[in-house]
């Protein structure tokens, strides 16, 4: 049988976990690999466990951008969209079905969907949260799927052909960069890209959680533009860019165009965060990365919701007090 090889590649959001904790990369990239294997230590087993559960925020982002995009689908195949109270309860259906077996059962086999092993916020004190505040975010998800029937995105999407639907989600994208000699994958999930009559591109990012800076996103936006000019010929003045934020009004700061100097900027950023990352990685070919190479972060904050914790006997410990600690990180900005 062909022996998986954990080759490197990269994406923007493993970008963000480097460099918010060199070692909670490592765990999640290299930790676990092999844990699936019926020979594997029961570390490695474990660790490869913790790289499979979700927390609450990425789960119901996650099923919200699921059923988006099977609508998207329906739309490309010109097939009629059902109604929004029969999606907001399948969707309903399907966070307590995992939200029930995520409680349940807290053995590691027979996960719920394929990649879903449970929620981080059963696996015990550290983590949990009261019902309480269960019900807000499943109560937002709807909200956001509800809110892509109301988006100024629909009525677009449903007059464009659907031949001019250019991503939905669906399949991972990937452009090569060259990094000193050795070419990395750069992986991109695009939630949906499309061209209207006037052949401008519009490329779009829902978001699921509550608007923050208009510039949050751009590092993100940028790859998108990169790709999008890369390989598929899209010049990047013929682009708009943007989040939409489905679950709150207004929805949208306008979608920008990006300029060739800011996708640049964005590319020699990535480089920088590359190289650091191969800088750890031993062997970036055929996957060979020590632990003790991949520094641990010097910010106790970024340890709270971290599934790595009790495999981290190095990590920075708290001060002893949380308003100590609240202070402490302030104080750091
Ligand atoms: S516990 Fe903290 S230091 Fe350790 S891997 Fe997680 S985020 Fe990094």
């Amino acid at each position: 049988m062909t022996r998986l090889v954990n080759s490197f590649s990269y994406s923007h959001s493993r970008g963000e976990l480097f460099r918010e904790c060199p070692r909670r990369y490592w765990f999640a990239r290299y930790g676990g690999w092999g844990g699936w294997e019926r020979s594997a230590d029961p570390v490695t087993r474990e660790i490869y466990r913790l790289t499979k559960l979700s927390n609450r925020y990425l789960w119901t982002g996650h099923h919200v951008h699921d059923r988006v995009e099977r609508l998207v689908a329906r739309i490309a195949e010109k097939g009629p969209l059902p109604p929004e109270e029969e999606e907001r309860k399948a969707l309903l259906d399907t966070l307590r079905r995992e939200y029930a077996h995520s409680r349940r059962d807290r053995s590691g086999q027979n996960p719920a969907r394929k990649g879903f092993w449970g929620l981080l916020e059963h696996e015990g004190r550290d983590f949990s949260i009261s019902d309480a505040e269960w019900k807000p975010l499943v109560d937002r998800a709807g909200e956001s799927l509800g809110g892509f029937y109301r988006s100024w995105v629909l009525p677009e999407l449903l007059a464009v052909d659907p031949s001019e639907i250019l991503d939905r989600d669906a399949e991972l994208r990937t452009a090569l960069l060259e990094v000193d000699g050795l070419e990395v994958p750069v992986h991109m999930k695009i939630d949906l890209a499309y061209r209207v009559s006037d052949g401008t591109v519009r490329v779009v990012d829902w978001k699921t959680g509550r608007p923050g800076s208009p510039d949050e996103h751009v590092s993100q936006l940028a790859l998108y533009a990169w790709y999008y000019g890369r390989e598929r010929g899209v010049p990047v003045d013929r682009i708009l860019l943007g989040p939409v934020y489905l679950a709150y009004r207004p929805e949208k700061a306008e979608l920008q165009s990006i300029s060739s100097g800011s996708v640049d900027a964005v590319l020699a950023e990535t480089l920088t965060t590359i190289r650091e990352i191969l800088s750890c990685i031993d062997d970036p070919v055929l996957g060979v990365a020590r632990k003790e190479r991949f520094p641990v972060t010097s910010r106790s904050f970024n340890c709270r919701d971290c599934p790595f914790r009790a495999f981290c006997p190095d990590r920075p410990r708290p001060p002893a007090s949380r308003s100590d600690d609240n202070a402490a990180e302030l104080a750091s900005f």
